[in-house]
């Protein structure tokens, strides 16, 4: 059968639990069913699944969905398995094998690493089984975590060049504000690109399950437009929801997006959301143009200032004189050589010496960069 698309899809933890809390079985055969449907229809399918804390936390004898940070990391280790096992379970019923993924910020520092859960994700996808991922909830920490799994599931849709990242929430669509406080919102239904006006609508965070609310979401949005991915963003409750989204016929906003040249490729989609960046380099004045706008390699002759120590082939943030950050890229060159470089007298050869090479480099206008150190 030919593959028709490759589709990321995650749902949030309010779209999985009933009103007290924990997981319903009714909406997780639902959306097992439209995976399936899917599956026969011959897609390829990510699901990025939160849920774990809401699947256990009553085993492990509390009477509502925990606040504390261990206790929450607690119930994830013991509602994980059961997460999976249902769903491993329904898959199997619809003749689909499961799989499971659990992924912590720190495996995307190291390239290499990023690219080994690529390979094991294509593996996967190309013998017809569902990964599931999910944050490893129980081991991450908060000084070094995806932030959600809006943004966790943009970044996949990236890693596994996904035609389509459908996220489903409680909510219709984005609306021109909040429609749980306005009763005159409006769902906006097309989204051609991320304006101040379409943030300012996502306002703050939302419900008291889900960590991201609007906001995150488009975060999440922006990710997967960078790696010219299309997202819809729809309501889990309705029926069929999944299926008609990917068919391009569901109530919900479609924020389009096309391949382009400003695409990034898989290297740069490392640099920009998950390298992370261990010092910085200060650019002269009249240098911005040159990097940002002919994207040139970066020479030393450009360079006013350099901060905090890095080695050879780090991954260092660009910043312009206002301490902005315009880009973000791979060094050639250790903090301590460019310093002893900086200060030894300049001659034309080392003035022009290559501190960043072209191509190896993202500039902050091409993509959000969001994930700091
Ligand atoms: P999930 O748990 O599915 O990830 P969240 O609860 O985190 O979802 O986010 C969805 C919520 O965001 C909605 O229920 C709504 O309360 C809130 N929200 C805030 N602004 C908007 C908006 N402009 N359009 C839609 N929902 C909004």
């Amino acid at each position: 059968m030919s593959i028709e698309k490759r589709v990321v899809i995650k749902i949030g933890s309010s779209s999985l639990t009933s009103r007290h809390g924990e997981i319903s079985k009714i909406k997780l055969e639902k959306l097992a069913n439209e995976i399936a449907q899917l599956k026969d229809a011959g897609h390829e399918v990510v699901l990025v699944s939160s849920g774990a804390v809401a699947a256990g936390y009553r085993k492990l004898g509390c009477l509502k969905r925990p606040d504390s940070l261990p206790e929450k990391q607690a119930a994830a280790s013991i509602g994980q398995g059961l997460l999976i096992e249902s769903y491993s379970h329904l898959f199997l019923s619809h003749g689909y094998v499961a799989s499971q993924i659990l992924i912590l910020r720190s495996d995307f520092l190291d390239e290499s690493r990023y690219q080994n859960v690529r390979n094991t994700l294509n593996v996967l996808l190309e013998r017809g089984i569902i990964p599931i991922v999910n944050e490893n909830d129980t081991l991450s920490t908060e000084r070094l975590n995806f932030g959600d799994n809006d943004t966790l599931a943009a970044k996949v849709a990236g890693l596994v060049d996904a035609d389509q990242l459908v996220i489903l929430s409680d909510i219709d669509g984005l609306y021109d504000k909040n429609p749980t406080m306005h009763k005159d919102a409006k769902l906006i239904e097309n989204v051609p690109e991320i304006t101040d006006k379409i943030e300012n609508a996502a306002g703050g965070s939302g419900s008291s399950l889900g960590t991201g609310g609007m906001k995150s979401k488009i975060e999440a949005v922006k990710i997967a437009m960078a790696s010219g991915i299309s997202t819809f963003l729809g309501n889990a409750n309705k029926e069929n929801i999944s299926v008609d989204a990917v068919g391009d016929r569901a109530v919900g906003t479609y924020f389009n997006s096309k391949k382009s040249e400003t695409t990034l490729n898989q290297k740069e989609k490392w640099i920009a959301f998950h390298s992370g960046s261990k010092g910085e380099i200060i650019l002269n004045p009249h240098a911005t143009d040159r990097m940002v706008i002919k994207r040139k390699s970066l020479r030393l002759k450009e360079i006013h200032q350099v901060n905090g120590r890095f080695e050879n082939g780090a991954v260092v943030r660009v910043m312009d004189t206002n301490d902005e950050e315009i880009a973000r890229g791979v060094v050639k060159v250790s903090s301590e050589d460019l310093q002893r470089m900086l200060q030894d007298e300049k001659d034309q050869a080392i003035d022009s010496t290559v501190i960043m090479e072209m191509g190896d480099f993202v500039c902050h206008l091409d993509a959000p960069i969001t994930v700091g150190m």
